[in-house]
């Protein structure tokens, strides 16, 4: 019998958008998952911005995800208190699912970062990690290269570029009234009826 396969796959969700979308989906059927929890992140050490209350991206993110199968909105990280690190949940899920292999997905932005993440090393010994390709700005970094890394460690993920970012989500937000560009081709409907209901983004 094959070990069961848990992803996890953190990020700010603020909001949740098509690209978070697309590559859950993506690695729900790639890495053949049983499990993918999708794990909004309490403090982000590494983002300056305030993120929004973690209860609006929770929800948000079950609106998101929630229906797909295998997929389970996890919100231990935004109980934790002071900085939450990765190592720390995928350990805890390590203790939770013995025998279960863990797979950390990510986008390539993430793991451009990754050397720079607490105890990033100790990552790699107990998951593998899946990393989407993700269409960067020209002026990003010397791009990260597995090969670096020890063998069987790292699995790629086929996605088609998909250029949306919370960044560009909330920026369109924040001027509801402007003509143009709304935000409904880059979340899900019900994902953009919450930001409208719940006035999130807006500019003061
Ligand atoms: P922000 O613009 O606020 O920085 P974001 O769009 O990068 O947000 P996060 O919640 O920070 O979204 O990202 C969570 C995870 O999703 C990260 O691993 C990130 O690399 C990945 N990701 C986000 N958007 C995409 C995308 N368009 N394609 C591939 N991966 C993505």
């Amino acid at each position: 019998m094959r070990a069961r396969r848990v992803g996890m796959f953190g990020g700010a969700f603020d909001p949740p958008h098509n690209g978070h979308v697309a590559l859950v989906q993506a690695a729900l059927a790639q890495l053949r998952l049983d499990e993918l929890r999708v794990v909004p992140t309490g403090h982000a050490w590494h983002k300056p911005r305030p993120l929004s209350p973690a209860s609006y991206r929770l929800a948000m993110c079950e609106l998101a995800f929630g229906a797909l199968p295998g997929v389970v909105v996890d919100d231990r990280e935004t109980r934790r208190a002071g900085p939450t690190y990765t190592i720390d949940t995928l350990r805890e899920l390590a203790a939770e699912q013995p025998g279960a292999q863990l797979y950390l997905v990510m986008g390539a932005d993430q793991a451009r970062a990754l050397p720079t993440w607490h105890r990033w090393q100790d990552l790699l010994q107990i998951t593998i990690i899946s990393i989407a390709e993700r269409q960067e700005p020209v002026t990003a970094e010397a791009g990260f290269d597995s090969n670096n890394f020890p063998q069987g460690r790292f699995e790629p993920l086929q996605l088609p570029l998909m250029p949306v970012s919370a960044t560009e989500v909330r920026a369109l937000a924040a001027r509801p009234h402007n003509a143009g560009r709304g935000i409904a081709q880059l979340v899900p409907a019900a994902v953009a009826r919450y930001i409208e209901q719940h006035h999130l983004y807006l500019a003061p």
